[in-house]
């Protein structure tokens, strides 16, 4: 462990979008941490890009964090001894921030207009050149830049990069990194609206939030090297600096993007979190699934349930290589979920998708005695209605064509058939279990000369309305006696059709 200390750490989502993998994994591993070490997980919103932000992505963000079992500790609507937790609450802070950046000749005002940096712009590029700020205003007198920005003038606050030397940051997957200070920007740090941009905000609410360990995408590695030397200006002592392996598609060709992410939801898969719990992923699967996606307790132990992570998490094993969204291994974490569950619990959760799959009368009552039958048959919940949804219809409306057995013409499948419901019809309706109608069954099987599937597929067929179903005979005794006969009566007329046709 890197840390035996409580340790202080924050997901910071924009709320510009709906949680997604990337942003889930970063969470978890919070989460693992904090509480492993007795320390707090905190949910910072940073929502100080006015124009990006979406109503009710932050409700949403919460939702789906819940839903995971992330729950946090001090945040907006909880509140802590750190808030305000959302960032457009906070806008004097970092003005004071900036402010004290500013006097200590770590950053300056600059007046220049987005015409000029354009034409600046344009310029860098002809000369090939890779776009920086040139430095105009870096040297304006502090008292003359102030007396412009009394007088109103327009104003961004920048970083003032060194020129020279160079700076080492330390990444905890990384090790050091240096860089020569001269190829870093002036950064923006406050816009010319006075909002603070996340280079500065998040430095400063970091700090002034206690957090030990800043664990985040990887995609702030090219700015790191301004982050700490923004910690460095004010004199703090950094956090342990955690950037971690981005995802790459499934072929493990390229970054993920945005078009991948619409075909993924035609194929029944998704990377964001709210469609994984509609397409039937157990919270347990996903934490697993994506725990994995950068990490390993060691080679070969794959299943793992929350608590097995708190124990097991390590920052040490964490892996700055990518990784590959393998949405198989969803599934295959999803089947072993399920199959993990308690009956009671699995029923419970299927409760939602039989009512969402148009089953609105279904209750965990109706559900239990479903459950044993169907608990290592399904990778996802929502197959759930599919293969067991006929217990819960009046009738069910068999395909004719399915109702003739393999190798049988539908003369022959009448026939047997009719042989069926006999001796279905003879079991008493109080005592229609497995133990009672299986044995007659098989000798029936065994009289007549044919196959076990033979048989009992056109029973299926005609008692479920499907060609794949949960055990038969169990499912038989949860039909009743009374149905069964009933739809095996319809399915023989639906034959007598079909081989009167053929004649
Ligand atoms: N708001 C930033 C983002 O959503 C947070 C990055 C961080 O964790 O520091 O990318």
């Amino acid at each position: 462990m890197t840390t035996t200390k409580p340790a202080r750490v924050r997901f910071a989502p924009s709320p510009t979008g709906f949680l997604h993998l990337g942003g889930a994994r970063t969470a978890l591993y919070d989460y693992l941490l904090a509480r492993q070490t007795g320390g707090q997980f905190i949910l910072r919103i940073e929502d100080t890009d006015r124009k990006r932000y979406i109503p009710g992505a932050e409700e949403e963000l919460m939702r789906s964090l819940r839903w995971l079992g992330l729950e946090w500790d001090e945040g907006p609507d909880k509140g802590g001894p750190y808030g305000p937790y959302r960032q457009s609450e906070r806008k004097e802070i970092y003005q004071k921030y900036a402010q004290q950046l500013v006097d200590s000749g770590h950053a300056y005002y600059c007046f220049c207009t987005p015409e000029r940096l354009a034409q600046m712009r344009k310029e860098q590029q002809a000369r090939g050149e890779p776009p920086h700020y040139d430095g105009t205003c870096r040297n304006i007198p502090p008292e003359e830049a102030r007396r412009r920005v009394e007088a109103g003038e327009p104003h961004v606050i920048r970083f003032k990069m060194p020129k020279e030397g160079t700076i080492t940051v330390h990444d905890l997957l990384r090790g050091d990194i240096t860089v020569e200070n001269r190829t870093l920007d002036d950064y923006i740090l406050v816009k010319s609206d006075g909002w603070a941009l996340y280079h500065l905000a998040a430095m400063v609410d970091d700090h002034l939030m206690g957090i030990t360990h800043v664990i985040r995408g990887s995609e702030w590695l090219p700015t790191f090297p301004l982050h700490a030397h923004i910690y460095r200006a004010f004199g703090w002592e950094e956090p342990i600096w955690v950037h971690l392996s981005v995802f790459l598609k499934p072929s493990g060709k390229g970054k993920m993007s945005k078009r991948d992410a619409e075909v993924f939801r035609k194929g029944h898969k998704s990377i964001f979190i709210k469609d994984l719990e509609e397409l039937g992923y157990l919270p347990e699967a996903v934490n697993n699934w994506i725990a994995l996606m950068g990490w390993s307790y060691d080679d070969h132990t794959e299943f793992f349930t929350m608590q097995d992570l708190i124990e097991k998490f390590s920052l040490e094993r964490l892996k700055p290589s990518p990784a590959a969204v393998n949405f198989s291994k969803l599934d295959h974490f999803n089947g072993l979920h399920i199959r993990a569950l308690p009956e009671e619990e699995l029923a419970r959760r299927l409760v939602p998708y039989f009512h969402a799959a148009g089953y609105p009368d279904v209750t965990v009552d109706d559900l239990r005695p479903i459950v044993p039958l169907i608990q290592t048959r399904i990778t996802t919940l929502d197959e759930a209605p599919k293969i067991a949804g006929f217990f819960f219809r009046e009738d069910v409306e068999p395909v004719p064509e399915e109702l003739i057995a393999k190798k049988l013409d539908a003369a022959q499948s009448v026939e047997v058939a009719r042989r069926a419901r006999e001796v279905l019809a003879a079991v008493p309706e109080d005592a229609f279990t497995p133990e009672n109608t299986e044995p007659p069954m098989r000798a029936l099987v065994d009289e007549l000369g044919l196959k076990a599937g033979q048989v009992f597929g056109i029973v299926r067929v005609a008692v479920t309305g499907q060609r794949v179903s949960p055990p038969l005979f169990e499912t038989l005794a949860i039909v009743g006696k009374a149905k069964t006969i009933e739809r095996m009566d319809k399915a023989i007329k639906m034959l007598e059709a079909l081989a009167k046709k053929t004649q």
